[in-house]
């Protein structure tokens, strides 16, 4: 009989876990305290991008945050409050923020990304979701602005990463849904993107087709463990304890309080991001969009059309503020040529699990025999989300990892 596994969680990086660790024999079941795929990786930028794979501490970035955060509408927020983990996290993120630890969380980070898009390009054959190999355009509103595409190309370079720098005439004809306000941009042509909620969906629909089980609104109280093993989870509503040989917890944001039962430290804050996603509209951007100055994205979902951005640490709260949400629409706004409807909208915000290194953890937990832990990809969950599963099925299976997972160790911090 082939050995049970449960996953908590059905984001990008449960399914992806639950799909490969199907493929290779498990008996799977996924438990998601609310719908398959409705958490952070519902309504994120649908980014699959090599070029963007370096973790956000780096040097410099503490004080431009500090400088954003006087702005009401800024990309980068801190709610201000009184939590002893987010001091910590915030006193761990600024000992990562140095050269080294960049470079270094950059290279282990970019190889993630490449071998996740290679498992993309499979999967989309294989799988009816919408993916596009259409490259990533970074415009530039401001002169000053502009001057940071040479060496954002020689940086792409250096990691194996083909990019052009484009005057404003090129980038209008590369992009001519662009306002001619935009200065000049910066083409990297091998990101890709896809419907990050449709690519969760069928992963799950081929899940079901290989008779695993997918439980909803089935939120997980606790691992239950026996003599130093896993032997299941408890689920609510109902109550019930469901067996397994190996627990898989990839429940993002909320992945701390369920290791916390375990005595399992896992120094994680919730990032929040909003998105803007509106019918497209004749003329609309074919090719992605990233603006630089203001953090923001546009993103082309076939008939769809979506903007995302910021980054707010405010806790576990879903609440929309406007005045953020708004600017994000604005700044997507801004580089359009066009003076569009914002037709059938759909406002969201997620919250990405955001560990201090910027690194996710994709290791087994220490001390629990059959316990493993996939959580914290941050900005890049759903890029990482393919090859996270197969790592995920690697680690449970006692098999050689297909890229190295040492950077991303339970017991880093
Ligand atoms: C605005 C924005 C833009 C982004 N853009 C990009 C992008 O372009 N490219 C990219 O790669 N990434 C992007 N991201 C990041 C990406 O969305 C996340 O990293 C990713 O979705 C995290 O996936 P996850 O599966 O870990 O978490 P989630 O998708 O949040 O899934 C976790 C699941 O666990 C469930 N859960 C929680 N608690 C329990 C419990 N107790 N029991 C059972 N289930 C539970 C939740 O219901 C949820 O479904 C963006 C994020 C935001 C906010």
């Amino acid at each position: 009989m082939s050995q049970r596994a449960v996953v908590v969680g059905g984001g990008a990086i449960g399914i992806a876990s639950a799909f490969y660790l199907s493929q290779s024999g498990w008996q799977v079941t996924v438990i998601d305290s609310g719908e398959i795929g409705r958490g952070c990786s519902y309504g994120n930028a649908c980014l699959i991008v090599p070029s963007h794979s370096h973790p956000l501490p780096a040097p410099g970035v503490m004080g431009e945050g500090l400088r954003f955060m006087l702005k009401k509408d800024s990309p980068f927020y801190i709610k201000p409050r009184f939590a002893p983990d987010l001091m910590v996290w915030a006193w761990n993120f600024w000992r990562h923020c140095n050269a080294e630890a960049y470079e270094r969380g950059s290279r282990a980070m970019a190889e993630l990304s490449r071998a996740s898009l290679d498992l993309f390009e499979e999967l989309s054959r294989s799988h009816d979701f919408f993916y596009q190999r259409k490259g990533l355009l970074h415009v530039y509103l401001t002169d000053k602005g502009a001057e940071a595409a040479v060496p954002e190309r020689d940086q792409l370079a250096a990691h194996g990463l083909p990019a052009r720098v484009l005057s404003q005439k090129e980038t209008l004809e590369l992009e001519p849904a662009l306002s001619d306000r935009i200065r000049g941009g910066l083409f990297i042509e091998g990101d890709a993107h896809g419907f990050s909620y449709g690519y969760v969906r069928a992963l799950a629909d081929a899940l079901e087709t290989r008779g695993a089980t997918l439980l909803t609104e089935r939120p997980v109280k606790g691992v239950l463990v026996e003599r130093g093993a896993v032997k299941g989870v408890l689920a609510d509503s109902p109550r019930e304890e469901i067996a397994a040989d190996l627990v898989v917890l990839a429940a993002g944001s909320w992945t701390p309080s369920l290791a916390k039962s375990l005595d399992l430290r896992i120094p994680l804050q919730p990032a929040k991001g909003y998105s803007s996603t509106i019918d497209a509209y004749p003329g609309c951007p074919a090719v992605p969009i990233l603006i630089p100055e203001t953090r923001v994205i546009v993103t082309p979902l076939a008939e769809r059309l979506r903007f995302g951005g910021t980054l707010e640490l405010a806790g576990l709260d879903l609440s929309l503020d406007e005045a953020r949400y708004q600017a994000v629409v604005r700044a997507g706004r801004e580089v359009l040529r066009e003076s569009f409807e914002m037709k059938n909208e759909e406002a969201w915000c997620g919250l990405r699990p955001f560990l201090p290194d910027g690194l996710p953890i994709i290791d087994k937990a220490p001390g629990i025999e059959g316990l493993i832990v996939a959580t914290g990809h941050a900005m890049l969950g759903f890029t990482q989300s393919p090859i996270t599963g197969k790592l995920v099925a690697e680690l449970a299976d006692g098999k050689a990892p297909s890229v190295p997972v040492d950077a991303y160790r339970f017991d880093r911090f």
